[in-house]
């Protein structure tokens, strides 16, 4: 479970001050999946930075399973990160390692025995699919390949959060089809609160099990799906329904 309080992000000081993310709160409960959707420029991807404490937010919490990552050292923030695994639009898959070992990179780090990263690896690219693809470099991969590649180091470490920050965006229908199967499947099994970043509103429909649209840093409506699809008040509901021919 991920738990964002009052989060707030101002980039600069004084008269030029922008305030990008003014005071945030929602949860991801444990087995869902959350979307954030807006326009370009809404502090989408500011927010995906401050939730894995790449940025550090101005003031505000990101809460992780009860523990407040915005207040730790440096020291322990790397290894509270771990909690947290990120997929990003580009896949950030190194060209030169092939899938299975774009995969072991974040074990390697870890110092994790060769043996054991073989065996976590194989189960990774099991996860995702790509068990006959483990030899292959990124470039031999379609984009939707890639991104699972990048979904399967993204949980090398175990993490109980999924971040995607336009993690489909640019793919074909299909193979964004297939991401948001895995991402089901993966919130299922592995009980992940995702925390699913886009601005396209029919894969929000896909994916998703509740919605929040930010605007200019500010939530302005959230709910759950079912409800927004049901309520003939709501914006996000009107701009969810499927368009009809
Ligand atoms: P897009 O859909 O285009 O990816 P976004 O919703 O992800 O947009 P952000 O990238 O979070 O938007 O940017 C939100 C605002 O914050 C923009 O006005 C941007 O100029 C500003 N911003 C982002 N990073 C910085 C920074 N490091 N310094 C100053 N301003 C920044
Ligand atoms: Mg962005």
């Amino acid at each position: 479970m991920i738990s964002i309080e009052r989060l707030t992000k101002v980039y600069g000081s004084g008269p030029s001050a922008t305030v990008v993310l003014d005071g945030l709160d929602f949860r991801v409960g444990t087995g869902e999946i959350f979307a954030v959707v807006g326009p370009s420029g809404a502090g989408k991807s500011t927010l995906a930075q401050c939730v894995n404490l790449l940025e550090r937010p101005t003031s505000g919490s990101v809460v992780v399973n009860g523990e407040n990552l915005s207040q730790l050292s440096e020291r322990r923030l790397r290894v509270a990160r771990r909690r947290i695994g990120t997929i990003f639009q580009s896949d950030g898959l190194y060209g030169r390692r092939t899938a299975a070992q774009n995969v072991a990179l974040p074990l390697e780090y870890l110092g994790v025995t060769p043996a054991e990263s073989r065996t976590r690896v194989a189960e990774l690219l099991d996860r995702v699919g790509l068990s006959s693809r483990a030899a292959h470099y990124p470039h031999q991969l379609s984009g939707g390949q890639r991104q699972r590649v990048g979904i399967a180091r993204a949980l090398a470490l175990r993490p109980s959060v999924l971040l995607s920050d336009e993690a489909t965006s640019g793919l074909d229908p299909e193979s964004t089809a297939s991401i948001v199967r895995l991402l089901k499947e993966l919130r299922d099994d592995l009980d992940l609160s995702i925390l699913f970043i886009t601005h396209e509103m029919d894969t929000v429909l896909q994916v998703a099990d509740s919605v929040a649209r930010l605007e200019h840093g500010r939530i302005t409506e959230s709910g759950r799906i079912v409800d927004l699809l049901r309520n003939p008040d709501s914006a996000l509901g009107r701009s969810l329904r499927p368009a009809r021919d």
